[in-house]
């Protein structure tokens, strides 16, 4: 199955962070890149860059003009995550036989087009928070544990785990 994200809404100034760490999170928990609809911004193509350089993969980031045009032309299934959707364990299990997954979070109000066009609205409990955790939670239940076991090819760096202090081979 492969996962892509799309982050609805990205403003250059407030969001600059939190995009940048939803591109972190898809990386690290298994998508395979990220569409940005909203301010063309290339300080998060370019810092996702350093870490594909340093960490390895080919995970991407892609502005789009048109997000209305992605989904309608998506051939997989769109999941949209908002707190008032229906709660993840109960759609898990249909959403995990899709081979193709557009997971769309937003930034500031989500057009309610969105709740329409997308085949499934979920939520990671029915509480406001964050698009990073709801985001990180999603991609852990869908490819199950994949975060912890993901190995990146070309990395020039590799982290040897450790109880204590830092280990980190050079390639
Ligand atoms: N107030 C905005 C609205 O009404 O659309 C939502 C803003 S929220 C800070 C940003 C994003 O976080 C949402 O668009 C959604 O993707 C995600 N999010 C926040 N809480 C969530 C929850 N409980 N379940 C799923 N996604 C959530």
């Amino acid at each position: 199955m492969e996962v892509h994200i799309l982050r609805l809404g990205h403003r250059r100034d407030r969001d600059k962070r939190v995009t940048t760490h939803i591109a972190l999170v898809g990386r690290a928990f298994g998508a395979r890149g990220v569409y940005i609809s909203g301010d063309r911004d290339l300080a998060i193509p370019e810092s996702v860059e350093k870490v594909n350089n340093e960490w390895g993969g080919n995970f991407y980031v892609e502005y789009t003009e048109n997000w209305k045009h992605l989904l309608r032309s998506w051939d997989g299934v769109k999941v949209h995550l908002t707190m008032y959707g229906i709660p993840l364990p109960e759609k898990i299990d249909e959403i995990k036989k899709s081979r193709k997954i557009l997971v769309i979070v937003g930034a500031e109000k989500v057009p309610g087009t969105v709740y329409s066009m997308s085949d499934y609205n979920i939520s990671v409990g029915n509480q406001p928070h964050s698009e990073v955790a709801a985001l990180a939670v999603f991609l852990d239940r869908v490819l199950e544990g994949k975060v912890f076991s993901i190995r990146f090819d070309n990395a020039r760096r590799e982290i040897i785990p450790a109880e204590k202090g830092k280990k980190v081979v050079k390639k």
